[in-house]
């Protein structure tokens, strides 16, 4: 990975580059990630970078030995650390997942989810890093590097190592060896021993600013700048999900069905039973039946970002939110039923919905019927 393939503001890119002029690369290193920010794709050049054989003032060259290694994944200093799913038998470690992590990040070029991973590996329960993952890097990092002058870690989602395994870790990151790099990229350091954060220098890589969002993302999707910016609306400006759901997310039926959903939920709970449009409520669930696993999901995030807007607009900021042209008039009568606490169990719902999609490979179909009832319910609370 290069730096100039990675979509950071270039700030950031500079502060690394400089820590390797300095000769001033810290040992242990925290990339905290906003949502849908390439994290490991950066963590990824700066290795990349401090190996190259032949790097210039900006980047490396992608041409030598170990940049061509560092390419394919396989620079034998180079070592991961990434939750997986633990088999009920014990079989599979972190070492049977390894060819599929190279193939789906070297795929993403370092821009990937938990659930894409989750969903590459087939995995059906969470995901984690335990105690023995550390103990073999323990292990390995007591060895020489073979290549370069450093050894490389790079630990994806540090959050999901369980205490035992983050306490062992700490360790390691207390003794450094002058030659390890490690970098752990978090996502959420809420979920991060306070112990761990405090021996890890902190590089925060932040949303890009709406601007920069909209021409970076009609220029790497290929549509204009209205478009691109009607796709930062839907996806919370989260570059990695605008990438990943490209010009398809800014469907006019989504709107359609959203209104639909909320109308048929709020009928199922609030209207007498004789007086439901039970046919009306067929029609919509066989029309999200038929709907692409992809096209539902690309759905599902738009509701949420839908119900988000009707939070925001029963609070200050209301004044902040931008709509796309059709929307304003349906959110504005419709907000007053969603309040803070049921919005967010709203949000809880859909967002189930899209791993239960993502993960389990779900029926949508019978997942729609159980979010249409689960949503009415909520729904009638305001009203009570
Ligand atoms: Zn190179």
């Amino acid at each position: 990975m290069l730096f100039s393939e990675v979509i950071v503001s270039q700030h950031v890119k500079n502060m690394l580059i400089n820590t390797v002029k300095n000769k001033r690369v810290s040992h242990a290193q925290m990339f905290l990630c906003q949502a849908g920010m390439p994290g490991l794709a950066l963590a990824l050049a700066y290795c990349q970078y401090i190996s190259c054989q032949n790097p210039s003032e900006t980047d490396a060259c992608g041409e030598c030995a170990s940049c061509v290694k560092f390419n394919n994944l396989v620079h034998a200093d180079m070592h991961f650390l990434f939750p997986y799913e633990n088999s009920a038998t014990g079989k599979r470690n972190m070492a049977s997942y390894l060819s599929q992590w190279r193939e789906l990040v070297k795929e993403k070029k370092g821009m990937i989810t938990q659930y894409q991973w989750a969903e590459y590996i087939k995995a059906e329960k969470s995901l984690a890093i335990y105690e023995r993952d550390i103990t073999d890097l323990i292990s390995v990092l007591q060895s020489k590097p073979y290549e370069s002058e450093y050894r490389f870690v790079i630990i994806w989602l540090p959050e999901r190592m369980n205490e035992t395994a983050a306490n062992k870790l700490l360790k390691t990151l207390e003794e450094p060896d002058g030659k390890t790099l490690i970098i752990l990229v978090s996502e959420n350091t809420d979920k991060i021993l306070p112990t761990i954060l405090s021996r890890t220098q902190i590089l925060k890589i932040n949303k890009l600013p709406v601007e920069e969002f909209v021409s970076t993302v009609s220029e790497l999707i290929g549509c204009d700048s209205e478009k691109a910016r009607m796709i930062g609306y839907i996806t919370d400006f989260n570059l990695q999900q605008a990438l990943e759901m490209g010009v398809n997310v800014v469907d006019a039926d989504n709107y359609e069905y959203f209104v639909n959903m909320m109308r048929l939920a709020y009928a199922l709970y609030y209207i007498p039973a004789h007086k439901v449009d039970f046919k009306a409520v067929e029609t919509w669930l066989t029309t999200m039946g038929k709907m692409e696993k992809e096209a539902c999901v690309n759905y599902l995030k738009y509701s949420l970002n839908m119900i988000r807007k009707c939070m925001v607009l029963n609070t200050d900021a209301a004044a902040m939110i931008q709509f796309a042209s059709n929307e304003e008039k349906f959110l504005k009568s419709f907000s007053p039923f969603v309040n803070l606490d049921n919005g967010r169990a709203i949000m809880n719902i859909l967002d189930d919905a899209v791993k239960n999609m993502t993960v389990y490979n779900a029926d949508i179909k019978m997942l729609f019927t159980d979010v249409l009832l689960q949503i009415g319910k909520l729904l009638v609370k305001k009203g009570q």
